[in-house]
């Protein structure tokens, strides 16, 4: 199409012009860039610049929006679909980013509110709380990624549909994709009910599009221990986002977190 023709000339040439040397030192704070081999990094920078520069990004409440927190979240948003072929969340306009946790209507109770880290709406906003949006990238190991969890579901609606299902290549992966997705979802579900230990979060058995996202999760934050329990769900996510985390060469001792 002639028109994203010119929209990817204008971002070649847009990346071309160097990054704000004060950057890169903030990318090398967080525990999964430094697991990247070098060509993945200068993607997943390339691709975090476009989102920065693309992206509606709004504060909310007393919130300092710096270019630090913006990279922060983009950075993550970005690892997802490093291997992807992606438009850069073209569906996702805007970005809001609370200080910290905030509270939402209750769907079912209009007297109550809901404590929340952070939202994906289908009009195509992605809403963060920045301290869980750090603390997802301090502790890169505890399953726990508010970023990782809303951009999951940023890009399983884009087939219009939170199913768990995202745009997949042809049938056959897509009744590979369900067969799987539903077998390690009552899987989750059954473990949950019995009360045993579980690496993927419980908070996954409210419905499909929620197991996508704690899947995802649990593919990036601990590949290892999803890849033994879980072999056959870690296989097809590892198809989907064309990496493979459990490989990853991790640092031994994670940077302590600095907030
Ligand atoms: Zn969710």
């Amino acid at each position: 199409m002639i028109f994203s023709w010119f929209r990817n000339r204008r971002r070649q040439k847009f990346l071309k012009i160097p990054m704000p040397e004060t950057w890169l030192p903030v990318f090398q704070e967080l525990n999964f860039f430094n697991s990247l081999n070098a060509a993945d990094q200068a993607d997943l920078i390339d691709i975090t610049r476009i989102l920065i520069e693309e992206k509606n990004w709004f504060p909310c409440l007393d919130l300092d929006l710096t270019d630090k927190i913006k990279i922060i979240i983009a950075a993550q948003a970005a690892l997802l679909i490093l291997r992807l072929d992606h438009d850069y969340y073209h569906r996702t306009s805007s970005i809001y980013v609370y200080p910290t946790d905030f509270y939402t209507p209750h769907p079912e109770d209009s007297e109550k509110q809901l404590h929340t880290l952070g939202l994906a709406t289908s009009d195509g906003s992605v809403i963060l709380s920045y301290t869980a949006s750090h603390a997802g990238a301090d502790n890169d190991r505890d399953g726990h990624n508010v970023v990782f969890h809303e951009f999951a579901h940023r890009l399983d609606m884009a087939d219009n549909w939170v199913d768990g299902t995202p745009l997949l290549p042809d049938k056959e992966t897509f009744n590979t994709w369900v067969r799987v997705m539903t077998e390690h979802y009552d899987q989750l579900k059954a473990d949950f009910q019995s009360r045993r230990r579980t690496v993927l979060d419980p908070y996954g058995t409210q419905d499909p599009g929620e197991f996508f996202a704690v899947a995802t999760e649990a593919f990036f934050e601990k590949p290892k221990q999803l890849h033994k329990k879980h072999t056959s769900l870690y296989r097809i996510l590892q198809d989907f986002y064309r990496q493979d985390p459990a490989n990853w060469h991790r640092p031994k001792n994670p940077t302590p977190p600095t907030r």
